[in-house]
């Protein structure tokens, strides 16, 4: 499969030649030199053979016996057998999550969930280093992004919504706030754990068990944190995990003992799980996909702007919904600023995700890389201009190297569809409004970035883009005090902050 990758960009366009001005250095003065291999150690995460589905705080085999493969889509060897979970396994987690709810979470102060929350972060930290290889191990992102961004924030997440679980009276003044329930939450595999802190923590400060269901490709950080329950000593049933196919997770969806289903990943599923709880009182929140807008002016601070673009499009390979995967370049600086863009993809360091030195890692699974190899030679078939930086691409495992479109437009499928890869479509414009116009073009509605040097000029954008998130002057920064979510085809509900809590209370007069 290593050679899909390495295929794919010579049969589109041969990788750009190595220029001088690749190592940073003018014409004349280029020094060959390569940063030398900074491997993180594995043998800190300690791989079982074969692991279970966690439910009523114990681990057990599916209840057919069925397992599947996680495979190191840098490596594509497979890491462990992960237990298959039946429809029978959902009902028992289930009747768990529901029976700790009754009997032990639902009834305990709010001080006392804080302690266990307040224990579950520290024990995070603590295991951070682990979490951190584990994580790139089984998703393929680079280790400096699990270690600094991922695993930290997971952390953090629960560290603040602990610090709501005896509060709730302040965070919704003159009402009663009870929990919901049980909760089904769905993640998907991009970010892992932090997509699995996002539901979990503000779940369980407000009162409610939950049944989570990992991506197929990434369960092994979710199984892991299952561990870190146990270490903290979660009240069995609080907390379980179902590993298994998309239809274990529908199942949980229709399961009659569930109140609360939240849902993180692509539009298509997220439109069937709203089927599938259409004519229940379930509450649902769905966070799908997107296709951002980074809009730079001509006024803006072209080099800064230049980190945030390649931040927001070649981080985590690009498989992040609110990646921003259309840059709207004002005319007048369009050329210089493809021209900086192009000399700053020369220095991103595809490879290996477990050194240090990377900064675009391996593409999470087969399928995914299919998905982007498809949709960038339709940009290409469809007249955009393709543009590769020379990169040497490991041999095996699923890579794909930073692409660059210009001359793209509107109606092209790169600049419509969510390509979920390193894949960047550059338009123009001309006005503000045209900016607008464009930016807004899109079925999604998640986020959006603002490069300009005028504080005015910011508020009056912000204010017209039709999304959830819009960062200025910086883009793919994420903290748990702040919500996040969209509108249109990008979904509903807050993740994040107080708005994050509200989605598992139901509100009483006093
Ligand atoms: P999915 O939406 O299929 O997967 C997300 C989660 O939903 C996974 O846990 C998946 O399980 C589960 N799931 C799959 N089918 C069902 C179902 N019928 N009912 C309930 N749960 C289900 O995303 P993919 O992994 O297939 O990725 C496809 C595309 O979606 C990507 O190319 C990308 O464009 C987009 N995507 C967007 C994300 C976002 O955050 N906006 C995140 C992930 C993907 P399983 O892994 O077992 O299939």
């Amino acid at each position: 499969m290593a050679a899909m990758a390495t295929d794919t960009s010579s049969t589109i366009v041969p990788a750009a030649d190595r220029s001088p001005s690749s190592w940073g250095l003018g014409d004349g003065q280029a020094i060959p030199w390569e940063y030398a291999p900074a491997p993180e150690a594995r043998d800190i995460v300690t791989l079982k053979e074969r692991y279970g589905l966690f439910i009523g705080g114990r681990f057990v085999p599916a209840s057919d016996g069925g397992t599947f493969a996680t495979v190191d889509p840098a490596t594509e060897e497979t890491l462990a057998h992960v237990a298959k979970a039946t429809p029978a396994d959902a009902d028992r987690a289930v009747r768990a999550a529901r029976r700790a709810q009754t009997r032990s979470w639902g009834a305990l102060p709010g001080k006392e969930r804080a302690k266990y929350l307040f224990r579950i972060a520290r024990i995070l930290q603590e295991r951070s280093r682990e979490f951190a290889v584990l994580e790139s191990m089984d998703s393929g992102k680079p280790i400096k992004e699990s270690r600094d961004v991922d695993v930290p924030l997971a952390a953090a997440h629960f560290w603040y919504y602990a610090g709501w679980a005896d509060k709730l009276g302040y965070a919704f003044p003159g009402r009663v706030a009870r929990p919901l329930g049980v909760a089904a939450q769905i993640i998907p595999w991009n970010f892992p754990l932090l997509m699995l802190s996002w539901k979990i923590a503000p779940a369980l400060a407000a009162g409610n068990t939950v049944v989570l269901k990992p991506a197929s490709t990434t369960p092994l950080s979710a199984l892991l944190f299952a561990e870190v329950c146990r270490e903290a000593d979660l009240p069995a049933g609080v907390v379980n995990i179902l590993t298994g196919p998309g239809e274990i997770g529908m199942a949980l969806v229709t399961h009659p003992g569930v109140d609360k289903v939240a849902f993180t990943g692509s539009t298509e599923i997220g439109r069937r799980i709203a089927k599938g709880v259409a004519g229940t009182d379930k509450a649902l929140t769905l966070e799908l996909g997107g296709k951002a807008a980074n809009i730079v002016f001509d006024d803006a601070p072209l080099d800064q702007a230049v980190e945030g673009i390649v931040n927001g499009i070649y981080f985590n390979q690009g498989e992040v919904c609110c990646a921003g995967s259309r840059l709207l370049a004002q005319e007048s600086i369009a050329e210089t600023l493809i021209d900086k863009l192009k000399d700053r993809l020369a220095t991103i360091r595809v490879g290996d995700p477990l050194d240090k030195n990377t900064d675009v890692g391996a593409i999470n699974s087969k399928a995914q890389l299919e998905k982007i190899t498809e949709l960038v030679a339709s940009g290409v078939a469809e007249g955009a201009e393709l543009y590769q930086p020379a990169c040497d691409l490991p041999e095996r495992g699923y890579f794909f190297r930073p692409t660059l479109f210009t001359n793209v437009a509107q109606s092209h499928r790169i600049a419509r569809e969510e390509i979920f890869g390193p894949v960047l479509s550059v338009l123009t414009f001309r006005t503000p409004d045209e900016a607008v116009e464009k930016a807004n073009n899109t079925v999604y509605g998640l986020s959006a970035g603002i490069w300009t040097d005028k504080g005015s000029r910011i508020l009056e954008m912000a204010k017209r883009m039709r999304a959830g998130v819009v960062w200025a002057n910086t883009f793919n920064r994420f903290d748990p005090t702040s919500p996040f979510g969209g509108y249109k085809e990008s979904g509903f509900g807050r993740e994040g902050g107080m708005h994050g809590l509200h989605a598992y209370v139901r509100l009483e007069d006093r």
